[in-house]
């Protein structure tokens, strides 16, 4: 089983240079953490998570989640470490203190999401959905909603889901059918079916929370018809404690490529009992602040799962002798051929961007949510916004490249289930998928995110890499090289978002979305690595590891950072080569 050392130093650099922790502890909010706790936080979910959480992703994978006799069985290896994760506090990091949860920032719990993830994808998604259903409660539910749920939600004691998928109903969320007839007491009868529901029954806690969209009878079509409500599994009593059954069936559950422990409910709904948040029509607009943490969060599984597949596949290299590098009489670890070096960087570069980026956009959240300056919470939000789909579909997609990479370093070996990297490939492959796809995620940058205040939020970001060129030239011949690639490639970047905001065909810019959301999370990844490498550059003479931060980026700089050029002609090309053959001439 491939071991998982959880990058804690990696962590707590991102956390320093790119997040500026320090700034954000000191944020009202977060009066009572100080960098000690942090600091003994981080390692000991690097215990945890290697240790205990770690040993359970092969067993799920190999086992999976079952139906039997109408309810989802996990794996008995899963019992025993849930119950450790929630006693440990694990899942109550960042939830808020009233209602029994530590209150940490939302970028220290990142950090040990991270862990988490990397330690075993699949599991982690039931307290990755449940966090994110406790960000909406807390956001849009009532008092009475929230006494009755966020305790026990935070605890983990119950989970929660994410209910919006039907058959016809994927990206096209507005699409939806599932109905909503509010009954004499308040209370709303739900009916209808749901696909593809994470972890939507299970038998880790004795109550599930649906968070679950549907329309009330004379709902105006589309996004603006939807509202948004709670549906336990089991009801409440008057006391709080789960009683009788909702009238929410498990109909069966998924045969998956990857993430075998994380069930994929169909859930039939049949007058299910269910009370709203907020107000009806406005169910799209809570769900968003659900959806938008998770796709933080499921852009964090790219990077969690690259990270996994990296330290798997730098092990291997190590050991494997196959060869002569050249010059050389002696056969060679694999790890000594340019080849296999470039493989590695690359991970390596990849991943250490990724982290760099999610940390920037969560920071972003927890400054938006608690700094006290409105200017500084404005500008903070409108980073998180522009962010936050660069973040989703840039991140999974190297995600699944990295792991790909990572079987491909094992050679046969990597095609072989038993050694591993299998897994990491198929478990990552649904991430560019779920969440919104990743051409949605760029639809969003291209058609919502760059116009934001007339295009002032993008310029802003570019501008703020652009004044990375100072230091950068200041930081002389060992990073000349990052400055020369950074700044080309900005041009060129720059270049591409001036002809998004002066085309006024929607169509052609739409076929340039995904080019220009894979050119834009490039340079961001240079940028931050840029940044890393000038903080680490003082010390790269006395600390290995440092020099190895300076060396990322300027490998990074020099291999990955041109690939920005190569996509600029199709962000720009428009859309016509893209219909030029006839639809009876595809497939
Ligand atoms: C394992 C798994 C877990 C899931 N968990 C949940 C969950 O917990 N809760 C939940 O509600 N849903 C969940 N989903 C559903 C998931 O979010 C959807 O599968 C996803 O949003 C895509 O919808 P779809 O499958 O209907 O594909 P479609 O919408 O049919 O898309 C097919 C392809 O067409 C593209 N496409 C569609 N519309 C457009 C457009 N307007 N412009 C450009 N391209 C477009 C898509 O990008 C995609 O490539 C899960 C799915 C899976 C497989």
């Amino acid at each position: 089983m491939p071991n998982y050392t959880p990058p804690v130093r990696d962590i707590t650099f991102t956390l320093d240079t790119i997040a500026d922790v320090e700034s954000i502890v000191a944020l009202p909010d977060f009066e009572h953490v100080d960098l000690d706790t942090i600091d003994g936080m981080l390692s000991e979910a690097a215990r945890f998570f290697s240790e205990v959480f770690a040993p359970t992703n092969e067993v799920g994978d190999e086992k999976g989640a079952a139906l039997e006799n109408g309810g989802v069985v996990t794996p008995d290896e899963f019992k025993p470490v849930w119950q450790k994760l929630v006693d440990a506090g694990w899942t109550a990091v960042t939830g808020s203190p009233e209602y029994g949860g530590h209150g940490f920032p939302r970028t220290l719990g990142l950090a040990v999401s991270e862990m988490m993830t990397s330690a075993n994808l699949a599991f982690s998604l039931n307290p990755m959905l449940t966090g994110s259903g406790i960000a909406l409660l807390t956001r849009h539910g009532s008092d009475e909603l929230r006494d009755q749920y966020l305790a026990k939600l935070i605890s983990s004691e119950w989970t929660g889901t994410m209910v919006l998928t039907e058959s016809e109903a994927g990206s096209d969320v507005g699409a939806l059918r599932a109905k909503a007839v509010l009954n004499p007491d308040g209370s709303y009868s739900i009916s209808g079916t749901k696909i593809f529901v994470t972890w939507g029954d299970h038998d880790l806690t004795d109550n599930i929370i649906h968070l679950v969209l549907a329309r009330t009878p004379d709902a105006p079509a589309g996004t603006r018809g939807i509202s948004l409500f709670v549906v336990p599994k089991f009801l409440l009593t008057e006391d709080g404690a789960p009683s009788k059954r909702n009238s929410v069936e498990t109909v069966s559950i998924e045969h998956k490529l990857g993430i075998h422990a994380s069930p994929t409910c169909v859930l039939a709904f049949d007058d299910a009992t269910g009370y709203i948040v907020g107000e009806e029509n406005k169910g799209m607009r809570y769900m968003f602040t659900m959806m938008n943490q998770a796709r933080l969060e499921v852009g964090l599984e790219g990077l969690s799962v690259a990270e996994r597949a990296y330290q798997h596949a730098a092990e291997y290299a190590k050991d494997r002798v196959q060869g002569r590098a050249a010059g050389s009489d002696e056969l060679s670890p694999i790890i000594d051929h340019p080849d296999v070096r470039r493989m590695l960087m690359t991970m390596k570069a990849s991943t250490e961007a990724m982290r760099a980026l999610l940390y920037d956009a969560v920071a972003a959240e927890d400054r938006h949510l608690s700094a006290q300056d409105e200017l500084e919470r404005i500008a903070a939000g409108d980073r998180l916004a522009l962010l936050t789909p660069i973040a989703k579909a840039w991140c999974t997609d190297r995600g699944v490249e990295i792991a790909s990479i990572g079987v491909q370093v094992l050679g046969g070996m990597g095609f072989v289930e038993e050694a591993g990297a299998a897994q990491f490939y198929r478990d990552a492959r649904i991430t560019p998928i779920y969440e919104g796809t990743n051409g949605i995620q760029a639809l969003d940058l291209v058609m919502r995110k760059l116009p934001m205040g007339d295009g002032a939020v993008i310029t802003a970001y570019l501008s703020e890499i652009e004044s990375l060129d100072g230091p950068l030239a200041d930081g002389g011949d060992a990073l000349a090289g990052v400055r020369e690639h950074l700044g080309a490639a900005l041009r060129t970047v720059r270049d591409a978002t001036s002809w998004l905001a002066a085309s006024n065909d929607p169509q052609a810019r739409m076929a340039g979305a995904t080019p220009y959301l894979e050119m834009l999370g490039t340079l961001a990844g240079g940028y931050y690595l840029a940044r890393q490498a000038l903080a680490a550059q003082s010390e790269a003479d006395s600390d290995s590891w440092m020099a190895a931060k300076v060396a990322t980026a300027h490998f990074y700089a020099v291999n990955l950072l041109p690939k920005v050029h190569g996509l600029a002609p199709s962000v720009t090309a428009g859309s016509e080569h893209l219909f030029a053959i006839e639809d009876t001439n595809l497939g």
